[in-house]
């Protein structure tokens, strides 16, 4: 029979003639009816860097297939005649992932048409494929359209990830993966399905399978094209509407030796029952801007457990890229005299200051900065500490110097009045 042969490493297939394979135990052997070309088809032809990686010579290629049955190993149990799809991840049915559903990412994962636990693959007149890694085709579908199922597989698999009933739902690149997924995502429920390229031949194609809206980016901007308005949640919703999976990418930047390093994460935040378990909101628990803001500083960090007892003067640092000021008040007499001064200072300039806290003051929520360190040995319970009842509140009206005569001071904690009338 003639096939495609990769026999060596380097960019080649040969065209020749090969005995035709006989099946043995659970294998088959297919008559090839139809095949498509993967874009790694053609880097198992160039042999590139990914070839490298996802295959090993001698096979035949070719992994997007439609074939009929016309020869059973003895023990395949598939009737001869029969046209099937082939499965091209040879999963081996028994590792954590193939026990848990996911066998497209079997850790002894062979590959159809890659030199992966086999040699045989569909650029040719017959191949061999094991029984269990055949599908029988329930509906009639064609041999072309069978070929297809491995990439629309492909596809599904992304948007069945995703609720696109409803939505809107932009594809940005139109290659063919990209219009299987509108396709998908269409059957799917999605309401206006939007495609991106810059290649107008793309576009048409997406037109053709039912796209209703394409951009070509080379010459428009997909944001002006798609709202005038961009905004982030869409009207009528509040952050706290949005369950996690639905909310997509978040980019922060960090100031990190001395260059702004930009830090994407996802919405996925570390919960337990429903609860965020690390940074949380006391007071309105599903707020998830802090803990967005540590997933994203944890990978920065490399994991979370390198944010333990990090210091809030480094924090500041690292979000601002500016430089940060910090006094010790655990030794009193390294205490500069004009504190306060300092302090008010930095808040005419709109410096980032630390932690604070709000007290109702005369009718109003005043803030107050915390001169506290929270890792301290002892933690202030008189004037101003935590539960301090708000009746006391005339006594932040005291200059600074004479808190620091109290005991505040000495047990690293002290309050400044932070209001611009009593400056
Ligand atoms: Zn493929
Ligand atoms: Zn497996």
């Amino acid at each position: 029979m003639k096939a495609l042969v990769k026999t060596k490493e380097g960019s080649s297939f040969e065209y020749k003639d090969v005995p035709v394979p006989e099946p043995k135990d659970d294998e088959v052997l297919l008559k090839v009816d139809a095949i498509s070309v993967c874009g790694s088809d053609i880097s198992l032809y160039m042999w590139n860097e990914v070839a490298r990686v996802i295959a090993t010579v001698p096979f035949i290629p070719g992994h997007e297939c439609a074939g009929t049955v016309v020869k059973c190993g003895p023990k395949a149990e598939i009737a001869v005649g029969t046209k099937v799809g082939v499965e091209n991840h040879y999963f081996c049915g028994s590792c954590y992932q193939c026990k848990n559903d996911c066998r497209e990412i079997c850790k002894n994962m062979g590959q159809f048409g890659h030199g992966k636990k086999t040699e045989h693959g569909a650029c040719s007149e017959y191949t061999i494929v094991s029984a269990k890694y055949l599908y029988q085709l329930t509906r009639n579908l064609n041999a072309d359209q069978t070929a297809m199922l491995e990439p629309l597989g492909v596809a599904h698999n992304a948007v069945e990830r995703l609720d696109v009933a409803g939505e809107d739902a932009l594809i940005i690149g139109c290659g063919p993966v990209g219009l299987l997924a509108g396709m998908v995502a269409k059957a799917e429920g999605a309401k206006r399905l939007i495609g991106a390229d810059i290649d107008p031949y793309r576009l048409e194609l997406a037109k053709k399978v039912g796209f209703d809206v394409t951009v070509n980016t080379k010459e428009k901007d997909l944001k002006e094209d798609l709202v005038v308005n961009p905004r982030f949640v869409k009207a009528g919703l509040s952050r706290h509407d949005l369950y996690q999976g639905v909310l997509g990418l978040f980019h922060f930047y960090f100031w990190w030796y001395g260059k702004w390093v930009e830090v994407i994460i996802d919405d996925l935040l570390p919960t337990d029952g429903m609860q965020l378990i690390y940074a949380r909101n006391r007071s309105d628990p599903d707020e998830f801007w802090p803990a967005l803001l540590e997933k994203a500083y944890a990978k920065l960090r490399g994991n979370y457990e390198a944010l333990d007892g990090g210091k809030l003067q480094d924090a500041i640092v690292d979000m601002t890229g500016s430089i940060s000021e910090y006094i010790d008040l655990k030794d009193k007499s390294k205490i500069p005299n004009n504190l306060y001064d300092l302090v008010w200072k930095s808040y005419q300039m709109n410096s980032l200051m630390g932690a604070s806290i709000h007290v109702p003051y005369r009718g109003n929520n005043i803030q107050l900065l915390r001169l506290r360190n929270p890792w301290g040995r002892s933690e202030w319970k008189g004037d101003w500490s935590d539960h301090h009842p708000a009746s006391k509140i005339e006594l932040i009206d005291a200059p600074l110097y004479k808190i620091q005569e109290g005991p505040i001071a000495l047990v690293e904690c002290a309050l400044i009045f932070f209001n611009k009338e009593s400056g």
